[in-house]
């Protein structure tokens, strides 16, 4: 007998999802992506995105303030509203909660979800509120809204496609190593600290990049680049090269990474929780969005990697050379 554990979150969702996406009408996006897609008129579709966080698996209540765990939990259902290239619209929370939590923490946690929709143009618009036995327990539905024709899906990838990201990875997974060894404050270890508990969804970078026909597939990620490349590969049935040199990591966690011996690189390939985009792109356009991208944003993207033709396979380079990861980041195999 199989149990969970083995079967993983993905093995489980792969498992009961096919049923599910057999009737569903061809201009509908199930299970599989970011968000679900849902057409709404000749232009424009809905994009519905839930995610659920549970105190002591994805947070830990004395390591986050009540005001940036309410952003963070709605921060990350924007990011996969940002992922497909839409616009945030309405917010629906149902949270389970413990009766001997306290009112103010309560309300800054409101306060942080306040402050999030203000800042995005986003409604609460219902819930659900129940008693939790002992933890707490958040989840946000939130919908959105794309033209039909500019959303990105995990599904478009082309090989000869680049890869690229919008920002560095392994910050956050940094900050949370910072958390959970109680490691001595600094100006770097604060950085890491605020880019794990205070993420920020990249929703205009999404629609501003959804715009480009020559950006093919999109994610965000949340479960690092190593992992979040595997889903764009396999809905699109396609392979991938990462340049392990290429992948952008912060001074801050270079100096933290030093310090306290961690494998910088392996952070950043497998930390999880950066929320920045991952997309590809055609090869002929890339130098033109990149210009372009810098222009608007005045921020680079970042080369990282190819989509190749042979399925199933991810492949990471050091120094033009087949790397492996291992428990202690990456090592030479060839
Ligand atoms: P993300 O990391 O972007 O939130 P995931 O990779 O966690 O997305 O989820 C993959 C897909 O599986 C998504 O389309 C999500 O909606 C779907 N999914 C996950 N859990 C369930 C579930 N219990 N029932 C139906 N669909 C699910
Ligand atoms: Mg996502």
């Amino acid at each position: 007998m199989v149990n969970l554990s083995e079967l993983g979150e993905f093995g489980l969702i792969k498992r009961f999802s096919q049923q599910f996406l057999e009737d569903l009408p061809g201009d509908y996006t199930g299970i599989g992506d970011d968000c679900a897609v849902i057409p709404l008129n000749d232009k424009e579709v809905w994009l519905v995105t839930t995610d659920m966080l549970i105190e002591d698996s994805h947070f830990i209540k004395n390591k986050i303030s009540a005001f940036d765990l309410g952003k963070k939990s709605l921060m990350v259902n924007l990011s996969d509203i940002a992922a497909m290239g839409g616009t945030p619209a309405s917010a629906f929370l149902s949270i389970g909660i413990p009766a001997g939590s306290e009112i103010e923490w309560i309300d800054n946690f409101f306060k942080g979800i306040k402050s999030v929709c203000s800042e995005y143009g986003v409604f609460l618009m219902g819930g659900d509120t129940t008693r939790s036995p002992e933890r707490v327990v958040i989840n946000f539905v939130v919908l959105g809204r794309g033209i039909a024709s500019e959303v990105k899906r995990r599904s478009a990838a082309i090989p000869g496609d680049i890869i690229c990201v919008n920002d560095f990875t392994g910050d956050s997974g940094g900050g949370l190593q910072v958390l959970l060894n109680d490691l001595p404050e600094d100006n770097d270890s604060k950085y890491l600290v605020k880019r794990h508990n205070c993420p920020r969804a990249n929703v205009k970078e999404g629609k501003w990049l959804s715009g480009w026909e020559d950006v093919h597939a999109m994610i965000d990620v949340s479960d690092g680049i190593e992992s979040d490349i595997r889903r764009i590969m396999e809905s699109s049935g396609v392979g991938a090269e990462i340049n392990l040199d290429r992948v952008p990591v912060s001074e801050e966690l270079e100096r933290t990474a030093e310090k306290y011996k961690w494998n910088a690189r392996e952070i950043s390939v497998s930390g999880g929780e950066d929320y920045c985009l991952m997309f590809t792109v055609s090869e002929e356009n890339a130098d033109k969005l990149y210009l372009n991208y810098e222009k608007e944003f005045k921020r680079p993207l970042y080369k990282i990697g190819k989509i190749t033709d042979s399925e199933h396979d991810l492949k990471f380079l050091l120094d033009g050379k087949v790397a492996e990861p291992t428990k202690h980041g990456f090592d030479h195999f060839r």
